[in-house]
């Protein structure tokens, strides 16, 4: 397979422990040496207000592009591989994490499963997952909509850049 013809997967990375902007820095170059696979572009990062319990730091958010040979379920467990080596500590639901990968978008795959729903079902609602993807791929379509547009209507409340555009 040419390296063009390979499934090309999309990575929501978050962090608001220990460091978050190192974390998210990070676990992209980590991402980048997952077995067959390739860091494609990433997007600035931005810092967020969380989602859930307030009483927690803000987030740093960035969303990755790659492509890989892996499967999407090998893929998965290479994301909670790397959340396990960043120590994560998982104390409880939408709770400060150091590093939180979710795979948001892989191909045009659809799939509903205990371990694995994609598209993410969060992507259409969060503004931290939608507006960093918009900056890498604004024409990509969700349900027909591009995301740029998403994005635009969805706002940067509680967002904002934190590193410029690579
Ligand atoms: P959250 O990201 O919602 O805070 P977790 O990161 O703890 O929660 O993930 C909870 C579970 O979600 C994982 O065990 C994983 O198997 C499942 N999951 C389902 N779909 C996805 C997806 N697209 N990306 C990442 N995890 C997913
Ligand atoms: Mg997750």
């Amino acid at each position: 397979m040419t390296e063009e013809a390979l499934p090309v997967a999309y990575v929501g990375l978050g962090s608001n422990l220990e460091g978050p902007r190192d974390q998210v820095t990070r676990a992209l170059s980590e991402l980048d040496r997952l077995p067959t696979t390739r860091l494609v572009s990433a997007s600035p990062l931005y810092a967020s207000t969380p989602m859930g319990p307030a009483d927690q730091p803000d987030f740093i958010n960035a969303v990755a592009k790659l492509i890989t040979r892996l499967s999407p379920l090998a893929l998965l467990d290479q994301l909670q591989a790397l959340e396990q080596r960043h120590r994560r500590r998982r104390q409880r639901h939408w709770g400060p994490r150091t590093l939180d990968l979710d795979l948001l978008l892989y191909a045009q795959r659809r799939q509903t499963s205990p371990r694995l729903t994609l598209p993410h079902p969060g992507i259409g609602e969060r503004n931290f997952v939608l507006v960093p993807l918009a900056d890498i791929a604004p024409d990509l379509k969700l349900d027909g909509v591009p995301v740029a547009r998403l994005a635009a209507t969805l706002g940067d409340d509680g967002l904002h850049r934190v590193s410029p555009r690579k």
